[in-house]
């Protein structure tokens, strides 16, 4: 990485995007990324170390975006990455709050941590989405000490000045936004990956699905310019991804805050333009707003793959309505006909909460309805869990743990059995695979995912991370394939 042209590029940008924010001694915001690399430059000349960090990514692919930029700004900063075993200076917890298991993890794993940050001096800090609610900070505040830094999901950009204040002052430092700002770009970012990448298009949600935090802590509906957008993904492209997935709470709503209609479809007609990138994906999709023209857009766009996550949380109206999601039963097996009719050859993947407050037992027959008549690929299920502030959460439970533990496992057998049934047709056939790297059961073979989103393990010589290749199919179960060969196209 050239650090110094990406500390100048983003002073610039910083410059740019600060001014007029509000934001004290904004003009001034970039200098911190360079005390800290000064600072830290007079350390490794002392010591002939170099400081260290580590992330803790927790929740969805947001996050993950979230975790690529504050490794950036600390790798800008003179920082190294090490692996989660290995001792570090700096321990970043990237959080999620949509499921309370999810909370508890963090707290146990910031909790399990308080040795190493003994020994070895080293701080945590907390940011995501978690931090948005005052109740948390308060009790990582009060019961977390070693919990140093803490900032919210609207101010990620501020890192680097709160890091450089607790350098200087030695003082706990918490700073968390309460409300959305514009967005900064171009902050600097270290991809996970090289030959497939994350693009947030759209930041926030306007919908307020009754169970859900998300508009709560990352706020309303912010738009990228599309220009922003094709621009880093042509960056992306001359630096060898060849698969974006563009990144949204709800993708379909892309540009309605900048006025523009249908934008999202004109996004996916650009990227079609762009050499080298061979595959687009996009996730999530609302079902109220997945337009006639973004159905034309998947249908025409070659680069578009064959898959969409569609989640439809409950398959009757009634508790659609309690969720506030907007559509019905009908309305969704209607547009689940019509992308089949336009597009034959998509895959579905969806998901569902099992377990809503004054679930009946009618109600989850009509989930399972739903999954039987639409015929996912796969299906992400959650046991509904209440989330303090949202409206749910107030809803009177009426259904016992046991009824929605035997519901769950309920659906994710019938939900096996059609995973299992749909993966059997593609046995014998030959599908084109991006290859991820050695497969996570078996480092001996390769993995990869389909246009499908199926995940394929596979055997084959002279193939490497980042290919595309041709891969018969030779065995097929409801969460990956197997198969052999690798004829490399791409
Ligand atoms: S669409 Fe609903 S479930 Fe999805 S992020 Fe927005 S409020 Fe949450």
């Amino acid at each position: 990485m050239d650090t110094k042209n990406n500390i100048d590029r983003y002073k610039l940008k910083q410059k740019a995007s600060l001014s007029g924010m509000g934001v004290e001694n904004a003009p001034e915001n970039y200098d911190w990324i360079e005390n800290i690399r000064n600072f830290n430059m007079d350390h490794s000349l002392k010591t002939r170390k170099t400081r260290k960090f580590k992330l803790n990514v927790f929740g969805c692919q947001m996050n993950e975006r979230d975790s690529e930029t504050i490794a950036g700004m600390l790798i800008d900063m003179g920082f190294e990455e090490v692996g989660e075993h290995d001792p570090a200076d700096i321990i970043v917890f990237i959080t999620c709050c949509v499921r309370e298991n999810a909370e508890e993890r963090v707290y146990g794993h910031i909790g399990a941590l308080s040795k190493e940050c003994e020994e070895n001096g080293s701080i945590i800090v907390a940011c995501g989405c978690m931090m948005q609610q005052p109740h948390i900070v308060e009790k990582l505040k009060k019961s977390y000490h070693n919990v140093k830094i803490i900032f919210g999901t609207h101010n990620v950009h501020t890192f680097p000045k709160l890091l450089y204040q607790y350098f200087n002052n030695k003082k706990r430092v918490i700073d968390v936004w309460e409300k959305e700002d514009r967005i900064i770009e171009d902050l600097p970012v270290k991809r996970t990956e090289k030959h497939k990448a994350w693009v947030s298009i759209i930041l926030g949600c306007n919908n307020f699905c009754s169970y859900c935090i998300v508009p709560y802590v990352r706020g309303r509906e912010r738009s990228r310019s599309m220009e922003i957008v094709l621009n880093e993904i042509r960056e992306l492209a001359k630096d060898g991804c060849k698969e974006i997935t563009l990144l949204g709470q709800n993708v379909n709503s892309y540009g309605n805050d900048l006025g523009q209609k249908n934008l999202f479809a004109k996004l996916l007609n650009a990227i079609e333009d762009i050499d080298g990138i061979s595959r687009v994906r996009f996730m999530t999709s609302h079902p109220k707003d997945l337009s006639d023209s973004l159905i034309d857009a998947m249908k025409n766009c070659k680069k578009v793959c064959n898959h969409l996550h569609l989640p439809f949380q409950s398959g009757s109206t009634r508790i659609l309505e309690k969720m506030n999601r907007r559509y019905t039963k009908e309305g969704y097996l209607n547009l689940v006909d019509k992308i089949k009719r336009q597009i034959p050859d998509i895959a579905l993947s969806t998901d569902i909460i099992v377990g809503f407050p004054g679930e009946t037992d009618e109600d989850f027959e009509d989930t399972l309805d739903v999954i039987r008549k639409v015929q996912f690929d796969a299906a992400f299920t959650f046991i509904y869990s209440p989330r303090r502030g949202t409206p749910a959460e107030k809803m009177e439970q009426i259904v016992s743990s046991k009824v929605i533990s035997r519901r769950f496992q309920t659906l994710l057998d019938i939900q096996k059995d059609i995973g299992t049934d749909l993966a059997k047709k593609v046995e014998g056939k030959t599908v084109e695979v991006l290859v991820d790297g050695p497969s996570k059961q078996n480092p001996n073979i390769l993995s990869g995912r389909t246009r499908t989103n199926r995940l394929v393990n596979f055997e084959a010589e002279g193939v490497k991370k980042g290919d595309i290749v041709l891969v018969d199919i030779v065995r097929a179960g409801a969460f990956w394939l197997e198969g052999r060969g690798g004829k490399v196209i791409g």
